[in-house]
């Protein structure tokens, strides 16, 4: 079975071939047009869709040496997303779906999110473990945090979210008040390797159950950087390290404090992590550290699987064809979506 699959919710226009479950392709194109206004703006993220989405699928097809006719079905992110850049992936699946006359399968981005730790990978020939069901998993990424108790690859729920910001932009929020460019939550993390974690203190929300919080940080950062530049206008240039190093040292372990909670609660040893801020080199080891110390089994998608892309589209649509989940040509994109 071979599936295309076209990603484009928000600021990277992706394409993905698998056959069988298998990764054969995964071109992902970048949008550099937003960091000039410090945050993706949704019209420029529309055409500039519209601009990549003919040459990315076309390198996808030829990555993995497969002709429109070898193609059984079109998959696409239905939702959520910013809608303008939905509606480029939505409309040009539709198209490939209507004119090769194979079935149209519509994905959940939250969930492939999920999925993506099971995109099977290999080292060295060998393959690497996988999570069982049932298992948790953490998703961090630009819009959300989420808990997620995942039953079959097609039966997920969410067991707790964020009530304000997300953890990626209390990443990226944090180190536009620090100064640094926006997508700031890599140079936090690139900053952070070199800083002293503990240095600085800063708050841990008190909020109930297995849902989290994060804008009570932000503000936090602020008036400490305030207080601390207004006594030294050079404070953050000298201490850049050590800010970064203790806003992320704050921001994994609320992560993995709710993500204990939840492992106790529901007694799931399988625990991934999933979304852009999985790539975040803190929370990566500190999931390591705290999956040998209380005997979890740690899952953490590659790299290029973490941040956006179309490959895990493509295993979602994979486990969607194997179950005859297809959607109506009519189907549309939106912007936010119930599980
Ligand atoms: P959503 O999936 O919620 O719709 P999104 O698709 O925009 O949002 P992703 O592409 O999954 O989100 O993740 C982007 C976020 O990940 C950004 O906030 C970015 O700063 C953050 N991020 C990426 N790499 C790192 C890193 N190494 N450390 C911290 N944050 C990171
Ligand atoms: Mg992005
Ligand atoms: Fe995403």
């Amino acid at each position: 079975i071979y599936i295309l699959a076209i990603e484009s919710s928000c600021d990277e226009t992706s394409a993905s071939v698998c056959r069988d479950g298998i990764i054969l392709s995964n071109v992902i194109a970048g949008q550099a047009v937003h960091e000039q206004y410090g945050g993706v703006v949704p019209e420029l993220a529309s055409r500039a869709h519209m601009q990549n989405i003919v040459p990315v699928v076309d390198k996808a097809m030829r990555d993995a040496g497969c002709k429109m006719e070898d193609l059984d079905a079109i998959a696409f992110t239905q939702a959520p997303g910013l809608i303008g850049a939905l509606l480029v992936g939505a409309q040009f699946a539709k198209s490939l779906s209507l004119a090769l006359d194979v079935p149209l399968i519509a994905v959940h981005h939250m969930q492939a999110h999920v999925l993506a730790n099971l995109i099977p990978t290999e080292k060295n020939g060998h393959p690497d473990p996988k999570p069982s069901f049932p298992f948790l998993c953490l998703t961090v990424s630009g819009g959300h945090t989420q808990i997620v108790l995942c039953e079959s690859p097609l039966s997920m729920r969410v067991i707790g979210e964020t009530m304000d910001d997300a953890a990626g932009e209390a990443f990226d929020k944090s180190a536009k008040i620090l100064g640094l460019p926006y997508p700031g939550g890599p140079l936090i993390d690139k900053y952070a390797r070199e800083g002293n974690p503990a240095r600085f203190a800063f708050p841990e929300p008190r909020i109930p159950g297995l849902d989290f919080s994060f804008s009570g940080l932000k503000t936090a950062i602020l008036y400490f950087l305030q207080e601390n530049t207004a006594a030294d206008p050079r404070f953050v240039e000298k201490n850049l390290a050590d800010i970064c190093a203790s806003i992320q040292h704050r921001i994994v372990t609320i992560l993995l404090n709710k993500l204990k909670k939840a492992a106790i609660q529901t007694g799931v040893k399988d625990i991934c992590i999933a979304g852009g801020v999985s790539a975040n080199s803190g929370l990566r080891q500190s999931l390591v550290d705290w999956g040998q110390q209380f005997r979890w089994n740690t899952f953490i998608p590659a790299f290029q699987y973490c941040t956006d892309n179309a490959a895990m589209i493509a295993i979602t649509a994979y486990y969607k064809y194997q179950a005859g989940d297809f959607s109506e040509l009519r189907v549309e994109p939106t912007a936010r979506a119930e599980w």
